[in-house]
């Protein structure tokens, strides 16, 4: 039986929240009621008398959604999947691999390296759960050897609510309910159903040993014409060598800080080779020798080797569950090229003001495996010709720093793609193009809801967003499970 959380319950004020404490906005946003499932047959359960009761469901795994979509919710009712955690193996640690949405991406990482040596390739941070990271995607550090984790997906079962308003499992993959299979492998969580559970039935080996290098760029010394090499330089590296195999294994980082930050530019790296050894280090003492003409302030002097495990494990934070962390708010863009020099000047300038205190631009290398075209056809995530992905973010606690926050953010954006590598009817936006290929959904920025074109930036101007929709109308017809930035019928 699920454990229903009402209003009253002492448990409330900490359930009603996800990770990102902006949400739920006001106290009428709440939802009424949240029940833990921890089983299928308990999800379906909920499901059907949530329905029965004429309250809308919104589903929610980890709750580490950057939007509101997992919590509000007005008098409606979460199910929370969180409790719904098991990963699991054949006989002997054998394919197949089956992951339940509720499970941490720390326990994933640990739970199939102990009985199978094998892993996914996700992301970095321990306490995001498989169920909205892998069906919006789903990638991380070795995401150019290994590619995403929805792209391994073999199976999804999933509970969906029939015209009727009956719930009805059903499991979706290459031979059943295809479109589905496909709509759920990049798509995004919260649109067709309740995940309950990701078979894959095969995985990667995961690596034996990582090395981890870091640098970085003082502020106080930092010039326009340098900051521009250092970009280039950086975006350069993954233009030459997204098709060098060789080079899969590598994954940079690069942070821009805004102002008050003392480092203007970091770059660290997480360095494998493809066979998960460490034995050759000719591709990344390659990459670090390109900044030795900037001088940077700081480098992690040794290349000393890590297990990949521990460093998986112990790199992304503590296994807490509940309650959040503080306010946030993120934005995106993927990069088909390097930068040039105006964009790097663009974004120069916009970390000059003062408004861009705090605020930090995450730009990971991309593609490798990725960039896989098939991959673009027989999942939901058109993006595969990209090599850097940007990650926006600020953090505060004050509510009363928001709308401050927000608009030092936007203005940070909205600089960075006003340039002439944008169309004038696009501007403000990295609107899929030559240089640019939207926007990533499993970072959801409501804010790109004041363009008409939103859905192009996240899914593409190709066939994937008109075909998501027809499956839209075919699985979901009542349009049960939906969020602001859902897939509308
Ligand atoms: C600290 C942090 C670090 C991150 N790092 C990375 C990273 O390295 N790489 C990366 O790719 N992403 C990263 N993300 C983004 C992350 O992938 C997304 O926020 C993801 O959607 C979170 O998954 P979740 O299971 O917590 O989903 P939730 O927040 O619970 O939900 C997200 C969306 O999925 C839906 N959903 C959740 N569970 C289900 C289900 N069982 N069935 C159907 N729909 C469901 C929800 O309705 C909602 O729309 C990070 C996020 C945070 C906060």
């Amino acid at each position: 039986m699920p454990t229903t959380v009402t209003r009253q319950d002492p448990r409330f004020p900490i359930m009603r929240h996800g990770n990102n404490l902006r949400f739920p906005t006001h106290e009428e946003d709440y939802a009424g009621r949240i029940a833990y499932c921890d089983s299928p047959e308990d999800a379906a359960i909920a499901l059907q008398k949530v329905l029965d009761a004429g309250l809308r469901p919104t589903v929610r795994s980890s709750g580490h959604c950057y939007e509101d979509f997992v919590v509000n919710n007005p008098n409606g009712a979460i199910l929370d999947v969180s409790l719904l955690n098991r990963v699991s193996t054949g006989p002997g640690g054998a394919a197949p691999y089956r992951i339940q949405p509720g499970a941490m991406l720390g326990v994933i990482y640990q739970e199939l390296y102990k009985r199978s040596n094998v892993t996914i390739p996700g992301g970095t941070c321990f306490t995001v759960t498989a169920g909205g990271h892998v069906s919006g995607g789903g990638y991380g550090l070795l995401a150019r050897l290994h590619g995403l984790s929805t792209d391994w997906v073999s199976a999804v079962d999933i509970l969906t609510v029939n015209a009727a308003g009956k719930v009805t499992p059903i499991q979706a993959d290459a031979t059943h309910n295809t479109d589905l299979f496909r709509a759920l492998r990049g798509g995004g969580g919260g649109s067709f159903g309740l995940i309950t559970g990701f078979t894959f039935n095969q995985l990667p080996p995961a690596p034996s040993q990582v090395i981890e290098t870091g640098m970085s760029f003082d502020a106080a010394t930092m010039t326009p014409e340098k900051y521009a090499k250092i970009l280039a330089t950086f975006g350069d590296y993954w233009q030459q060598h997204d098709q060098v195999k060789e080079t899969w294994g590598l994954f940079g980082m690069m942070y821009f800080h805004g102002k008050g930050s003392n480092a203007a530019i970091s770059i660290n790296t997480q360095f494998t080779n493809p066979d998960g050894t460490v034995t050759d280090l000719t591709v990344l003492k390659d990459f670090l020798a390109r900044f030795d003409a900037f001088q940077p302030t700081t480098r992690q002097p040794d290349l000393r080797p890590r297990l990949w495990i521990e460093a998986t494990v112990n790199g992304g934070g503590g296994p807490l569950s509940i309650g959040g962390g503080g306010r946030a708010k993120y934005k995106s863009a993927y990069m088909k090229k390097s930068f040039t020099e105006a964009e790097a000047l663009a974004f120069y300038n916009a970390l000059q003001q003062e408004s861009s205190r705090g605020i930090i631009i995450a730009v990971d290398c991309y593609g490798g495996a990725v960039n896989n075209p098939a991959r673009a056809r027989d999942t939901a995530i058109p993006q595969r010709t990209s090599l850097m992905k940007l990650q926006y973010q600020t953090y505060w606690n004050d509510p009363a720093d928001d709308a401050a926050r927000l608009k030092g953010i936007r203005d940070v954006y909205t600089a960075a793609y006003s340039t002439d590598l944008v169309d004038p009817a696009h501007k403000g936006t990295p609107y899929p193009g030559d240089h640019y290929d939207g926007c990533y959904m499993n970072y959801p920025d409501a804010d790109m809801l004041d363009h008409p074109f939103w859905t192009d930036l996240y899914y593409g101007t190709g066939d994937t967003h008109p075909f998501l929709r027809k499956v839209k109308n075919t699985y979901d017809p009542h349009n049960v499970f939906h969020h602001a930035m859902s897939i509308r019928p």
